[in-house]
């Protein structure tokens, strides 16, 4: 895919994207001027009329680490990129703030109000890291909007996205926090184990939420070792390491 430029007319208003050697062109004779680096645009110097909008879209492709963004006219895509996220950043930032400010608490010994339960969320609150996601595209979506006669905008819709499918290493603490809570991890888990109990497999039982390696043996609580397991095969794992209680299944184990 070579990407194609976007293009404003004299008044600033979008045109329809050029190929890049198009635009060589329009730059080389001084028909246009270099408008933006980033996202590469040039301006028009000489009025043109504006011809019907051909069908653009913009699709957007969200991912934990990185948003692809993608404009298609027809079944071409003309332009690309993509965002880089500034999520764990903006996590070690903030958990650095934490730090300090607790420092600073614990060298101050005189009486301090108690002050704690006294946060409060606004409807909607999503973890930092996450906002700066959100914020991030709609950034980007909004500029492109300005340089590109966008005619309709498509997302993927990823359900899992935000949490487990591109980070499976995220921990389980993350997952109790913000309204994505509980419900979100057993979900990606009945997914993912198929609605079956991950030793015997039996359907439509209650589950439990159940550690592969269990903490005593050093098992984590990340999502990857997190499955769905029938009572009496909670009961009957117990505390054994998974290598023990699976030794006599081992497709089931490798699975
Ligand atoms: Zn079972």
């Amino acid at each position: 895919m070579s990407n194609f430029v976007f293009v404003l007319d004299t008044n600033k208003q979008p045109l329809e994207l050029v190929a890049a050697a198009q635009a060589r062109r329009l730059l080389k004779l001084a028909q246009a001027a270099v408008y933006l680096r980033y996202p590469f645009t040039i301006i028009l110097k000489y009025a043109v009329s504006h011809p019907k909008k051909q069908p653009t879209q913009l699709k957007i492709d969200p991912g934990s680490k990185t948003t692809g963004l993608a404009i298609n006219r027809g079944d071409q895509v003309i332009w690309g990129a993509e965002l880089t996220h500034r999520g764990q950043q903006i996590k070690n930032d903030l958990e650095s703030r934490r730090a300090l400010r607790r420092n600073r608490r614990n060298r101050k010994t005189r009486y301090r109000k108690a002050r704690f339960l006294n946060r409060t969320r606004a409807p909607g609150w999503l973890p930092p890291s996450l906002e700066s996601r959100v914020k991030n595209i709609v950034t980007w979506v909004n500029r492109i909007r300005r340089y590109v006669p966008i005619t309709g905008i498509s997302q993927e819709l990823v359900k899992f996205d935000l949490l487990a499918m591109q980070n499976p290493e995220i921990s389980g603490k993350e997952y109790q926090q913000g309204e994505l809570a509980g419900y979100e991890v057993r979900e990606y888990l009945l997914q993912k184990w198929g609605r079956k109990c991950a030793y015997c497999g039996i359907e439509n039982v209650p589950f439990e939420v159940e550690h592969i390696q269990p903490k005593s043996k050093g098992g984590s609580d990340r999502v990857s070792n997190l499955t769905l397991a029938c009572r009496g095969c909670n009961l009957a794992k117990g505390n054994q390491d998974i290598r023990d209680f699976l030794s006599k299944k081992p497709d089931i184990r490798s699975h």
